[in-house]
C-alpha cells in the first residue's frame, strides 16, 4: 500500500505537492476551501462576498457554458438550459426520479428507465457526472485563479447515505474535471473534523450532525474511534428546507394580501421578499417592507407559528435516527448544526432541547461542509503528522463488463482490510459460462488498464438472459492479497481465486496509470459513454427484431415497416461514433414501439383469456 505523489506536467513522480484542495458539492451551492497555517480558508468570488456558488449549469444558444451566479440568471428566461440540483440525479436511473420529475424545469430522458439519468439540452445529452464536472470544474477554476497556481488533487464531500454507485459518479465527475480526488468523505464527517471533534485517536465519541440545507435535511449519528468515524445511522427528507419556509411565508402573505383586496404580486418576487424577511428574523423580531404598494409584514413569533410544524418534523428524523443507531439523546456528546437553516433562532432552540444540550454553532453553517474537507485533504497530504493514515490501496480495483469497460468494485483510496460486491447478469440467453476478468487501473477501458487475472464461472443453470444473478465479490486484507469470488446466487455456482494486485508493479508504474487516468479523462469518458450507448442500441435493435418476429399475427406492413427502418436507422448510427445520434434514434424507435408493445400486451392477455377455461 502506498501514497503517491505525482506531476502533472512532466509526468513524473515529484517529491508531496501538499496543496489539495476540499469541495462541498452540494444540491444548491458548492464551495471550495483551502488550508492556510494549519487552518481552512474557503475560496470567495473575487469581490471577496461569498464562498458560495451556485450548483447551477447554464448552456447557452452560442455553446457557451456558464456555471453559477451567471447560470441561476436563466433559471426564469431559459429553464430548459439552465440545469440545477444534479446531485438529486447522481447515481439514480430515471425510476429512481420519476416522482419528483416533475420539479425538474429541464428535460430528463425517460426512455430506459433502469439505466442511469441523462438530461437533454437540445441535441444534447448530458449525464449527471458530466454536468457536476461543470461545477467542479469552476471551484478548480476559482481556486487557481485565488492561488495563481495549478491544482490537481481534491477532497470531495458526499452525503452520508450516498451509495457506491452515487459516490463512484462523483469521483468520475472530479476526474473529468481534471481532478485526482484522493478522497470521497462524509459531510457529516467533515463537519465534525471543522469543529475539531474526532482530530485527536483520543476522542472517542458520538455525536449527531444536524443539516438542513435549503432543499434538504439529513441528520447524522456518528461514532468517533481511534481517527475513525463509523456512520451508525442516517434519517432525513430529501424534500425539506429553507424553500419550504419561504413558500410557508408567502402562502401566509397570500391569503393576508387577498383579504385586504390587493391583487397578487408575482409569487416568484414574493418568494424573495419572504427569504429576505426569514434572514432577518434570525436577528430582528419584526420585519417590514412594502411591495408594490402592498405592505408586508412578519414578526418573529408569526414566523415561529409557521415553521413549527416543518421543525416537528426534522425531530421526528433526529428521534428515528437514534432508535435505529439503538441509542438515547443522552448518549449523545455532541451535537453540530450544518446548512443556512439552522441559523434560526428556534431551530437551534428546539434542536438543542431535543438533545438537551448547547448545540455547535459556532462555525459559518454554510462552510463548515468545505471546512471540513479541507481539514482531511491537509491530513492525507500528510502535513498533521499527529495523525495516524491508514492503508489504502493504491489502484482501483474491477472487472471487466459488455463492451471491454471496466467496473471498478473497490475504488483507490480505499482503507484496507475491505470487502465490496456487486451484483451482475448476463447478456445471452441459456448462458452456461461468465468469464471474469479482473483488472487494476482508473482508466475507463481495460484495455488501457493492468489486467491482473482471468477465470471462468461454469455451469450456471440455463435461464433467458437477465435472469440469472452473478455477484462478484472482492476481498482484500491487510496483506495486499485480493480474493475474487464469483457466485450464481440462485444456484449457489460459486468459484475463486487468489492475487497479488500489488505484485510486480513498482511505484513510478503506478504513478504513470494515475497520471494517464486524468490526462485522458475526457477521452475515456467519451468512449465509455460512445460504449454504453452502443451497448444499448445493440439491444434495441435485438429486441426490434425479436418484437416483430412475435407480433407479425396483428402488426400492419407499414408498422413493421417503419420499425425495420428505424432499427437499420438505429443500426447505421451504431457503426459510427456519435453518442448522441445513437441515443436520438434509440429515443425515435422507442418512441414508436412503446404504444405497439402495449398492444402486444392487450392481444397476448386477450388471447390467454379466450384460451382460458372456467369451471
Ligand atoms: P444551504 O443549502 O446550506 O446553502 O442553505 C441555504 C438555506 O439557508 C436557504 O434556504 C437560505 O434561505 C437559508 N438561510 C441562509 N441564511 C439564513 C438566515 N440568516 N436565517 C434563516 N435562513 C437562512
Amino acid at each position: 500500500m502506498a501514497k503517491i505523489a505525482i506531476d502533472l506536467k512532466s509526468g513524473s513522480i515529484k517529491k508531496e505537492d501538499n496543496l489539495i484542495i476540499g469541495i462541498d458539492l452540494g444540491t444548491t451551492n458548492s464551495l471550495v476551501a483551502h488550508i492556510v497555517d494549519g487552518e481552512p480558508v474557503i475560496v470567495r468570488d473575487p469581490a471577496g462576498k461569498t464562498g458560495l456558488v451556485p450548483s447551477i449549469i447554464h448552456f447557452a444558444l452560442d455553446g457557451s457554458i456558464q456555471v453559477g451566479n451567471d447560470a441561476r440568471e436563466h433559471l426564469v428566461d431559459e429553464p430548459g438550459r439552465t440545469i440545477f440540483s444534479v446531485k438529486r440525479l447522481m447515481g439514480k436511473s430515471y425510476n429512481d426520479i420519476a416522482a419528483f420529475e416533475h420539479q425538474f424545469g429541464y428535460q430528463i430522458l425517460n426512455d430506459d428507465q433502469d439505466r442511469l439519468v441523462k438530461v437533454r439540452v437540445d441535441d444534447s445529452f448530458y449525464t449527471p457526472i458530466e454536468l457536476s464536472a461543470h461545477i467542479l470544474r469552476a471551484l478548480k477554476e476559482r481556486v487557481e485563479q485565488s492561488l495563481a497556481k495549478s491544482v490537481e488533487k481534491a477532497v470531495i464531500t458526499v452525503p452520508a447515505y450516498f451509495n457506491d454507485a452515487q459516490r463512484q459518479a462523483t469521483r468520475d465527475a472530479g476526474r473529468l474535471a481534471g481532478l485526482d480526488v484522493l478522497r470521497i468523505v462524509n459531510e457529516p464527517t467533515a463537519a465534525s473534523l471543522a469543529y475539531g471533534i474526532g482530530l485527536t485517536p483520543e476522542d472517542h465519541k458520538t455525536i449527531a450532525v444536524y443539516d438542513l440545507g435549503g432543499g434538504t435535511f439529513d441528520v447524522s449519528i456518528l461514532r468517533i474511534e481511534d481517527g475513525v468515524f463509523e456512520v451508525l445511522s442516517t434519517n432525513g427528507d430529501t424534500f425539506l428546507g429553507g424553500d419550504d419556509l419561504d413558500q410557508a411565508i408567502v402562502e401566509h402573505w397570500v391569503k393576508q394580501i387577498g383579504q385586504g383586496g390587493h391583487s397578487l404580486p408575482d409569487r416568484q418576487r414574493l418568494r424573495l421578499e419572504a427569504e429576505q424577511a426569514k434572514k432577518v428574523l434570525s436577528a430582528e423580531r419584526r420585519f417590514f417592507t412594502e411591495y408594490q404598494g402592498i405592505p408586508l409584514e412578519l414578526t418573529r413569533d408569526e414566523l415561529e407559528a409557521l415553521i413549527a410544524p416543518f421543525v416537528d418534523r426534522t425531530l421526528e428524523s433526529c428521534r428515528a435516527a437514534l432508535s435505529d443507531a439503538g441509542l438515547k439523546t443522552d448518549m449523545i456528546d455532541e451535537v453540530i448544526m450544518v446548512g443556512g437553516s439552522t441559523r434560526i433562532p428556534l431551530v437551534k432552540q428546539r434542536v438543542s432541547d431535543f438533545f438537551q444540550r448547547p448545540v455547535h454553532d459556532e462555525l459559518n453553517p454554510d462552510e463548515v461542509v468545505a471546512a471540513g474537507a479541507a481539514i482531511q485533504a491537509d491530513i492525507l497530504a500528510g502535513n498533521r503528522k499527529d495523525l495516524l493514515l491508514l492503508d489504502i490501496t493504491p489502484l482501483s480495483l474491477g472487472i471487466e463488463t459488455v463492451g471491454g469497460l471496466m467496473d471498478v468494485i473497490i475504488p483507490r483510496n480505499t482503507k484496507v482490510p475491505c470487502g465490496y460486491a456487486r451484483n451482475y447478469t448476463t447478456s445471452v440467453d441459456g448462458q452456461k459460462n461468465l468469464k471474469v476478468a479482473v483488472y487494476q487501473g482508473e482508466r475507463d477501458l481495460v484495455e488501457n488498464n493492468r489486467k491482473l487475472a482471468e477465470f471462468i464461472l461454469r455451469d450456471i443453470p440455463p435461464m433467458p438472459a437477465g435472469i440469472p444473478k452473478l455477484e462478484i465479490r472482492f476481498q482484500l486484507n491487510a496483506d495486499g492479497i485480493l480474493q475474487v469470488f464469483a457466485k450464481e446466487l440462485r444456484s449457489e455456482t460459486m468459484t475463486s481465486i487468489e492475487i497479488r494486485p500489488q505484485y510486480g508493479i513498482d511505484e513510478e508504474e503506478m504513478a504513470r496509470m494515475l497520471l494517464d487516468s486524468i490526462r485522458f479523462a475526457e477521452q475515456d469518458m467519451q468512449l465509455k459513454a460512445l460504449t454504453e450507448a452502443r451497448t444499448e442500441g445493440r439491444m434495441m435493435v435485438q429486441s426490434a427484431d425479436k418484437f416483430i418476429d412475435q407480433n407479425t399475427s396483428w402488426l400492419s406492413e407499414e408498422e413493421i415497416a417503419r420499425i425495420r427502418e428505424l432499427s437499420a436507422e438505429l443500426h447505421s448510427a451504431i457503426q459510427g461514433d456519435q453518442k448522441d445520434i445513437i441515443q436520438s434514434r434509440i429515443e425515435s424507435l422507442n418512441e414508436f414501439t412503446t404504444p405497439l408493445a402495449h398492444r402486444a400486451m392487450e392481444v397476448h392477455v386477450a388471447g390467454a383469456m379466450k384460451g382460458q377455461v372456467i369451471k
